[in-house]
């Protein structure tokens, strides 16, 4: 049976310079997020059955998932799936345009105003987790999760998001998650984002 595999990198490593440096990217996509889908991997052995699923599938039903396996999907298949999301949405001078752009003026008001609303978000976010844009119920929606929990378990669509766990800015930032923070709104792919919104609004 096929397992779930490491998805690479889809830039260079030291790409993100100098607002996500080359060691870090190291450390969290070659060892935090490797460690995730091996330990998912692990989780799902006994129930080979679902390498057939789509992870982010998974995601969607937990309560479907056999109990015992429950909580390990969860975390480590929400590790997988998290990060393979956030990596794309990384890029450096990509400017603020798409129907998404659109979408957060109207919602809102401008660029600025979300961008204070997505920092509120992943600053007040206790403890590790992520913040997100989401499309709910077909609107634009700001949240955040703890872990490694998954908007797509609570019936949301994920299109943009930042980890904010201390391995995603620590040997740089240290301490200073909003240093981090405010760093990450120059490295958007907002075609990536755009592109997720597209797909989203299918659904
Ligand atoms: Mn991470």
């Amino acid at each position: 049976m096929p397992k779930f595999e490491l998805p690479q990198l889809p830039y260079g490593y030291d790409s993100l310079e100098p607002f996500i440096d080359e060691q870090t990217m190291h450390v969290h996509h070659d060892k935090h997020h490797q460690a995730y889908v091996d330990k998912f991997n692990v989780a799902l052995e006994k129930y080979p059955k679902l390498f057939e699923k789509k992870p982010g599938e998974l995601l969607k039903s937990l309560s479907k998932l056999p109990e015992d396996i429950r909580e390990a999907v969860k975390n480590h298949g929400g590790g997988f799936v998290n990060h393979s999301f956030f990596w794309p949405l990384l890029k450096k001078n990509v400017s603020f345009s798409g129907e998404i752009s659109d979408a957060i003026n109207a919602k809102f008001g401008s660029l600025e105003k979300f961008k204070e609303e997505f920092s509120k978000a992943a600053l007040n976010q206790f403890g590790s987790g992520w913040a997100w844009l989401v499309l709910s119920k077909g609107k634009l929606e700001i949240v955040s999760t703890s872990n490694q929990d998954s908007p797509l378990s609570q019936g949301k669509i994920p299109l943009l998001v930042i980890d904010v766990w201390e391995h995603a800015y620590y040997l740089k930032y240290q301490n200073k998650r909003a240093d981090y923070v405010s760093a990450f709104f120059n490295i958007i792919n907002w075609e990536q984002a755009n592109k997720n919104f597209l797909e989203a609004k299918k659904k």
